[in-house]
């Protein structure tokens, strides 16, 4: 079926039904806005199966999401949403561009949990945003990022659940949102160690992309490892 979109983690594809998508995800990794490029081994299988039962375990807990059902090996069927351009970063702990960009050091609990907007857009590099800049530049309406805002937190407090019941801290985290075709919000894209820093609990060993973004080794067995906790939990 014809090929709609190619980023750099996933593929998306259209089905015979129009509302529904096909998305392969990738062994491919990139970080620092592309500038470092590398394959990470068996990672399109455990992001997708991941991000299958993080979404199953999210519609149990009556958040709304696009996921339809998981075709194996690495490939997700999904609803057609339109993508808002707002990316919505959750931060339980300080970590990466936080700890980089308000010097706050890496690995202290926040006093509650932040919410961050970035927008979506490679020319800008992602930049950080507002609300105020959202609406000004008609990225969404206020009352659907009021929507997204409140998906978001709560998104937030079932996947902390979620990794924690693996032995995972949940320090933060990457989500995108959608409308389908009535307009309807829907949590999309992906819930995995691509998106979501994630540390062992007792040990705090990076289980996530930091493994890829900083050269710490053990990238493969890392998003293996977070599958096979899932899995065994989750499963
Ligand atoms: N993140 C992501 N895609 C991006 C940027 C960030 O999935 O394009 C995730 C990242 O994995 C982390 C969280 O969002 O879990 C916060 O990332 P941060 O802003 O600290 O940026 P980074 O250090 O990854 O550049």
């Amino acid at each position: 079926m014809e090929k709609l979109y190619e980023g750099k983690a996933k593929v998306v594809y259209a089905t015979d039904e129009p509302q529904v998508l096909r998305i392969h995800f990738k062994d491919d990794a990139t970080a620092f806005d592309g500038a470092k490029r590398g394959s990470i081994g068996g990672k399109g299988y455990c992001n997708a199966h991941i991000s299958a039962y993080a979404f199953r375990y999210l519609e149990k807990a009556g958040i709304p999401t696009h996921f339809l059902e998981l075709r194996p090996p690495n490939e997700m069927l999904a609803r057609r949403v339109r993508i808002l351009p707002v990316e919505v970063v959750m931060r339980n702990i300080a970590a990466g561009s936080l700890s980089a960009r308000l010097g706050i050091e890496e690995g202290t609990d926040l006093p509650f949990a932040l919410l961050e907007h970035f927008y979506k857009n490679d020319a800008l590099h992602d930049p950080l945003i507002c609300e105020e800049h959202i609406r000004i530049l008609g990225l969404a309406t206020g009352e659907q990022i009021a929507e997204v805002n409140g998906m978001a937190r709560e998104v937030n407090q079932h996947l902390s659940s979620f990794f924690s019941a693996c032995g995972l801290i949940l320090v933060d985290f990457k989500l995108e949102f959608g409308l389908d075709s009535g307009g309807r919000v829907l949590l999309a894209d992906e819930v995995s160690p691509d998106t979501c820093r994630l540390w062992d609990k007792e040990t705090r060993t990076k289980l996530d992309k930091d493994r890829f973004r900083r050269d710490l080794g053990k990238v493969e067995e890392a998003y293996q490892e977070v599958l096979r906790r899932v899995r065994g939990v989750h499963g």
